[in-house]
């Protein structure tokens, strides 16, 4: 197995620069998914990768070997765009032996009726149509295999194009929002297939998509990409409770983490709109304070004012969506349904997040160490 590694990789499209010196590495084996929002970056960063794009600078390199001077088709790369660029005019089954009789048989073996006298094509083609009907049994499209592309639904499709790109057992994968096109049930069901199609077949992927809830459920490991810089790279838990960065906080999570500018004074305690938060910080000023929707609930004594502005029933849980003063976006608090009390719109309440899962950020976005301590105490030592 292969593993991918790219360093300090550059590219420049004319006044855009596509990628700022991004590096990547993905272990033999490991799904990676990159997220990011639109023009982040992501598909300029596999674009490179396969060998579609040439760096600026920087190299990349394809199980220990620095892959820069060859071409796409020599990197043993295969990728899965949105679009499944399958060809219309052949059948699954022919669209899937594509790469393998574009890589076993040459120009004289192709052709209709000559090709088969040669020496060796009919060896080659058992071959090949042995190696396509395994491969749709693993993707469960065994009966679709005579249909052409028109005749199939979206996710058909996609299998096929799945098909298409594991049949020659390539060393890496890379795959380009391949679910977009899908509709939304299917895409639960499709993003299952792909990661236990993963584990199966055990090629290093990379997986591009700009749903971040997609690259958490199916990911070893998350890559936040925006403006051109990987932000932060770690499991779907470490982005979530522990990001490094207010962009990534921001971006990762549904609804979106809630972000309160903040002061801290000169005990070094956080106040959201004056109201004391119970959180300690060793610097001094202007920051941000954030919790995520979980972490924020409605407190009947104290807590940051606000008021209610709509209440979403969920099942499970009920959204509250309020209003802070001054603030340009509603607070969104995520309570279990069978606890959460009764709210009418307009509502005057307070918000009290929980100190212990405060995530704070300095002027620059960068999180800062906070601790929670006792509300109402004036003076600390922070240590
Ligand atoms: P999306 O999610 O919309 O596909 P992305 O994160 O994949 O976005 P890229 O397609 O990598 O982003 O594009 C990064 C930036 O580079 C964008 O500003 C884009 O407009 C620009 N860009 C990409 N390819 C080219 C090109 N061939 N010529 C000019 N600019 C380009």
């Amino acid at each position: 197995m292969a593993g991918i590694e790219a360093k300090d990789v550059s590219k420049r499209f004319g006044d855009v620069q596509a990628l700022k010196g991004v590096s990547l590495a993905v272990a033999p084996g490991e799904f990676v998914s990159l997220v990011g929002p639109s023009g982040c970056g992501k598909t300029t960063l596999m674009r490179s990768i396969a060998g579609l794009e040439t760096p600026d600078s920087g190299t990349i390199a394809i199980g220990g070997e620095d892959v820069g001077g060859l071409r796409a088709a020599d990197r043993d790369v295969a990728m899965v765009f949105q679009s499944y660029a399958l060809y219309p005019h052949l059948t699954a089954r022919q669209n899937m032996a594509v790469p393998l009789v574009m890589r076993r048989l040459d120009a004289w073996r192709r052709l209709p009726l000559i090709g088969d006298l040669l020496p060796g094509t009919r060896a080659a083609k058992a071959e090949i149509a042995a190696e396509v009907a395994r491969t749709a049994e693993l993707l469960g499209i065994e009966k679709l295999l005579e249909r052409k592309p028109g005749q199939l639904s979206g996710g058909q499709r996609q299998r096929v194009a799945l098909g298409r790109a594991i049949v020659r057992h390539p060393r890496v994968f890379l795959l380009d929002e391949p679910l977009s096109n899908l509709d939304a049930g299917l895409r639960v069901q499709t993003r299952k297939e792909i990661v236990e199609l993963h584990r199966r077949v055990g090629a290093s992927t990379v997986y591009v998509t700009h749903d971040q809830t997609e690259a958490m459920t199916m990911s070893d490991r998350v890559a936040v990409m925006m403006a051109g810089e990987i932000l932060q790279i770690g499991s779907p838990r470490d982005v979530y409770l522990d990001p490094r960065d207010l962009r990534v906080a921001a971006f990762v999570g549904s609804p979106k983490i809630n972000a309160f500018a903040a002061e801290a004074g000169a005990d070094g305690l956080v106040r959201v709109a004056g109201t004391p938060t119970g959180v300690a910080v060793a610097i001094q000023g202007a920051l941000t304070f954030a919790a995520r929707p979980e972490d924020i609930a409605p407190n009947a004594h104290d807590g940051i004012p606000a008021r209610v502005e709509h209440v979403e029933f969920l099942g499970e849980a009920v959204l509250l969506h309020a209003r802070v003063a001054g603030a340009t976006e509603a607070v969104v608090a995520r309570m279990d349904a069978r606890r959460a009390g009764t709210f009418e719109r307009g509502q005057s309440i307070r918000l009290r997040p929980d100190p212990a899962r405060a995530l704070l950020f300095d002027a620059a976005g960068k999180r800062i160490v906070a601790r929670a301590v006792p509300l109402g105490l004036k003076e600390i030592a922070l240590g």
